[in-house]
């Protein structure tokens, strides 16, 4: 069984501008979305995209840089974010800081550059920290929107944003009872990445109940499902992704905040977000949290499903694998490059950690 038609990319976009939105391109992962609609602006992410040619972006970076970086600099170059006004790019690692220095200082685009610097902590100098950094994004937003936000604007954005973030949570919470295999949950998840908050409330309604597929229970951890057809191959490698903790899934599962300041609200929100490397959670409340999750979801086993080069990623496997084969969850960990279908070596590797999990 199948979701309905929710609406593209492209005409998610083309929507927003009929509503008089601006778009904001916007680089992995955390970020205000509520923010950026208070300001009148339709946040659409940039995940690569996959199937993007390195050559131009790579000529800007070190060889050794992640495909996330590479391709979205050489999306820019090549025209493909020309829509958007604004290029948000969210100091989520080094690799990120240096595509926010090299667009701003170097490459100049016709889109303004902001950037936001997230805190690798939560202590209460950390929120401060990121309240101001959240006022200085409101700053620069109100300067190129010419003007600033109304209490009315900023209620509408907090509920929209909070509903569909709600909506996100329910998905995860009620994933037994979706009638879909792990393809079509993803799709519907990912479409955050780029429809309107309601739109993506009416996606998620769309999806039909019933009884999830069976399978060996994984929990997949990384950045980026892409391919997407990796579900395709764990389904018939006969596992199920039961729990996950991937950038572009349940790390955006944000905690409510009762703030009654709309800034200091999406701090604690982000704050709150669930442990995450590249938010410098340690490894230890990082391990214990994925093996509560794993065995909550019946999960046998976690695929840590990288993008090449991810370095926050990477400083943690090791001793992840450590705590988790302590705790009796075996971890196989592999790379991908976002450049079109899974590779032969990376398939062959899926199934045979599967094989050992049954
Ligand atoms: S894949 Fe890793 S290194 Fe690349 S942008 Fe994402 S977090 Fe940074």
């Amino acid at each position: 069984m199948t979701v309905t038609h929710r609406p593209s990319r492209s005409e998610a976009i083309a929507r927003a501008e009929a509503r008089g939105q601006r778009i904001a391109a916007v680089l992995p992962y955390h970020y205000p979305r509520a923010l950026l609609r208070a300001h009148g602006f339709h946040p659409v992410e940039v995940w690569g995209p996959p199937g993007v040619p390195r050559d131009e972006g790579g000529r800007h970076f070190q060889a050794y840089t992640c495909d996330i970086v590479v391709r979205a600099t050489s999306f820019l170059l090549r025209g493909g974010l020309e829509r958007a006004g604004v290029l948000l790019v969210p100091h989520t690692c080094d690799a990120l800081q240096g595509m926010g220095s090299v667009a701003g200082d170097f490459l100049q685009p016709s889109q303004h550059v902001l950037t936001l610097y997230l805190p690798r902590a939560g202590r209460p100098t950390d929120r401060e920290y990121l309240v101001a950094e959240l006022r200085r994004l409101s700053d620069r937003l109100a300067g190129i929107a010419g003007g600033r936000p109304t209490d009315a604007g900023w209620a509408d954005a907090l509920a929209a944003e909070e509903a569909a973030d709600e909506t996100l949570a329910a998905l995860y919470r009620d994933r037994e009872a979706l009638a879909v295999g792990d393809r079509e949950f993803y799709e519907v998840v990912r479409s955050r990445e780029y429809l309107a908050a309601e739109e993506f409330v009416e996606a998620a309604a769309a999806v039909p109940r019933g009884t999830a597929p069976s399978g060996i229970g994984l929990l997949l951890s990384g950045i980026v499902p892409e391919p997407m057809s990796l579900f395709d191959h764990l389904a018939e490698a006969g596992a199920r992704v039961v729990a996950d903790d991937l950038a572009a899934g349940a790390r955006r599962l944000y905690p409510p905040s009762d703030a009654a300041d709309p800034i200091e609200r999406l701090a604690d929100r982000l704050l709150g977000s669930p442990p995450d490397p590249t938010r410098g959670t340690p490894i230890a409340a990082r391990a214990a949290a994925l093996a509560g999750r794993m065995a909550a979801a019946g999960a046998k086993g976690m695929l840590i499903y990288d993008v090449a080069f991810c370095e926050p990623e990477l400083f943690d496997v090791p001793l992840l694998r450590r705590h988790l084969g302590d705790a009796g969850y075996p971890v196989a960990h592999v790379e991908v490059e976002l450049g079109g279908e899974l590779g032969h070596r990376v398939i062959t590797r899926i199934e045979a950690f599967v094989e050992t999990l049954a």
